[in-house]
């Protein structure tokens, strides 16, 4: 990834001229938030809806470990759990009727979201894509997976979708350092991504990267780490969120037991805008908080809060009066 990003027919929102200020920043923002790449990308307000095609996980089913992530309340798509689900038409109506509702808007990106969304051979994969995409009022897909679980044909067969609509491929990251990933069991190393992204990138798609910021053991300097390397790698999007809590998980036992401390939110705050400081100024910043169902939360309380997180880490941008970037010059 270099400082210059290639405009599409559509994208001109990504686009950056070497020495030149990006359009986010001429906009008044101080990094490339969703809301501000979706309206380039599509010309019309665009929203997610969230589709739950069946899927499992390698780390729940045992394939490369039992139970799942420390953090994750993976019991509703453990293989003995499963349900017969609606059908994905089904699941965008309903989707799409509530987003409408609450944002007014009328086109969607069809996120394939829980569980480990490549986990099955191309065959099963092909009909559930191309159902979502068939829809008249989907502009895009977004898949969520691990870095593990993207073999060479299926990111053929995303590219293939990709080379007439957008999608976007959604990475589990996390963090860059085998010794969390070990912790939170989640049944890979590092080196997937690596090899995931020598393959993948170069294609039709984009590639976003999760990340969690506070995980225990990580230094400000490890969190870091991440970012630069994420620079380097060349992903087109990021999401960040700290790490919280979900009921009957073992993360939940470890807070409760004072084993891990989390993060307050002013020390996410001040992690996260460090954190975007190092990216690259075309790396679209898609989320900076976590999201739970209130009903299911054990905390941190304040993460609830989104609006307010976004507020503050807007704000300590101002009071250092720096953007996205603005450190990513200086490392590179
Ligand atoms: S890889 Fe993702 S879906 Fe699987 S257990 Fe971990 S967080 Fe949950």
């Amino acid at each position: 990834m270099t400082g210059q990003r290639l405009p599409t027919t559509e994208n001109s929102a990504a686009t950056t001229v070497a020495g030149a200020a990006p359009p986010w920043r001429a906009a008044g923002l101080r990094y490339f938030g969703y809301g501000f790449f979706l309206r380039g990308r599509f010309g019309v307000p665009v929203h997610k809806v969230s589709l739950d095609a069946g899927f499992t996980c390698p780390n729940v089913d045992g394939t490369v470990a039992r139970g799942g992530c420390v953090f994750c309340d993976n019991r509703s798509f453990s293989p003995s759990r499963r349900l017969p689900r609606a059908t994905i038409g089904e699941q965008l109506a309903i989707g799409m009727a509530k987003v409408r509702e609450r944002f007014g808007v009328a086109r969607f990106l069809a996120y394939f979201q829980p569980a480990t969304n490549t986990y099955a051979p191309v065959e099963r994969l092909r009909p559930l894509y191309e159902e979502a995409l068939a829809h008249s009022h989907v502009v895009g897909l977004a898949i969520g997976t691990r870095p593990d679980c993207v073999p060479d044909d299926v990111l053929d067969l995303v590219d293939q979708l990709a080379a007439q609509r957008y999608v976007s491929l959604e990475l589990g990251l996390q963090t860059i350092h085998d010794r969390s990933l070990a912790w939170m069991n989640r049944g890979c190393t590092h080196a997937a991504f690596v090899d995931a992204m020598a393959r993948a990138r170069g294609r039709h798609f984009e590639i976003g990267a999760h990340v969690i910021l506070g995980l225990p053991g990580e230094s400000r300097d490890d969190m870091l780490a991440t970012a630069d390397e994420l620079a380097r790698a060349g992903v087109d999007s990021v999401k960040l969120h700290n790490l919280y809590v979900v009921k009957g998980t073992p993360l939940a036992d470890d807070v409760a037991a004072g084993r891990v401390i989390l993060q307050s939110q002013a020390e996410y705050v001040e992690t996260a805008v460090d954190f975007i400081e190092r990216l690259p100024p075309t790396v679209v910043v898609e989320r900076v908080s976590g999201e739970a169902p209130p009903d299911y939360f054990v905390g941190p309380a304040w993460c609830l809060q989104k609006a307010a997180v976004r507020l503050a880490i807007d704000a300590e941008f101002r009071r250092r009066d720096s953007y996205q970037g603005c450190r990513w010059a200086q490392t590179s």
